[in-house]
């Protein structure tokens, strides 16, 4: 992904797993047919028909602010048991190519996490002598209040395990903020509720001298979610929810010049949502 600039905002892209998966993953009963009337607005940056692959990734997102740099979504993080083997116990380079960013991690000062889904809060933490600890120290964590409550209660085995190491420690360490709605983060700089997908889910708003991007979450995962907005991800914890969010966010961007940063969009991971038929597609 090249670098974006809205005004005086920057936003880049710090890659922890990125490739082909398979589109089964995410979309159970998703067939290589389903793909074909679209393959000119998916092929070959975010699906590769030889083979039937998605093409994804799993980024955080550094934003700078001319006082501030926000890290969006944390990704998977290292030393983690997970029962998705490509993502248990593992040792990837992450702070490595993050300080290669320019982003010493104590010098980040808010962390927003879209939902507290695995794949979005790994990096909050890091293990250290045998326990958990704030991989940010200095950062304020900005959760939805909904959301934490939500996952509080997990009864789901690997979810509960997830938020023990991964998000009970740095409430732990007060440095959670939790928020309710709409919620602006510094000038310019909001979370934007997108419900569905988890119940606190959120959008990060980005705004800076009349221009505009919107990171997504998971409120969509996939470009194919544009041009078939009723298709949902076999994670989204309510269905109907998540469909009208989705549906009501791309009345809401589309034909504009805002960017759609998409959490899980393979490069060039930004593009703009346009009319394509009686739904929208992304525009790169
Ligand atoms: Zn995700």
């Amino acid at each position: 992904m090249q670098p974006l600039t809205l005004g005086k905002i920057h936003v880049s892209r710090v890659v922890e797993v990125e490739g082909p998966t398979s589109p089964r993953f995410l979309f159970p009963d998703l067939t290589p047919e389903d793909l074909r009337p679209y393959l000119q607005w998916l092929a070959p940056h975010f699906y590769t028909p030889a083979d039937d692959r998605l093409r994804m990734s799993i980024h955080s997102f550094i934003v700078r602010t001319p006082h501030h740099t926000i890290l969006v979504e944390t990704c998977l993080g290292n030393d983690k048991k997970r029962t998705t083997p490509n993502w248990n116990m593992r040792s990837g380079p992450f702070l490595q190519d993050l300080r290669a960013a320019g982003v010493d991690p104590a010098r980040v000062d808010f962390v927003l996490c879209t939902h507290l889904h695995v794949d979005h809060v790994g990096w909050n933490t890091r293990l250290q002598d045998g326990r958990w600890v704030p991989t940010f120290p200095n950062a304020k964590y900005v959760f939805n209040r909904t959301e934490y409550e939500f996952w509080q209660q997990a009864a789901d085995a690997d979810q509960a395990e997830t938020f023990r190491d991964s998000v009970l420690p740095v409430m732990e360490a007060g440095q959670v903020l939790l928020v309710d709605g709409e919620y602006e983060i510094v000038d310019g700089v909001w979370l934007e509720p997108t419900p569905g997908h988890t119940p606190g889910h959120c959008s990060v708003h980005l705004t800076s001298s009349g221009a505009e991007g919107v990171v997504t979450g998971d409120m969509m995962h996939h470009p194919l979610q544009i041009l078939e907005p009723e298709r949902c991800s076999r994670f989204c914890q309510d269905v109907p929810l998540a469909r009208r969010t989705r549906r009501a966010f791309l009345e809401r961007y589309a034909d504009r010049d805002v960017r759609i940063i998409g959490t899980h969009f393979f490069p060039p991971t930004i593009g703009r949502v346009v009319g394509h038929k009686d739904t929208w597609r992304l525009a790169i």
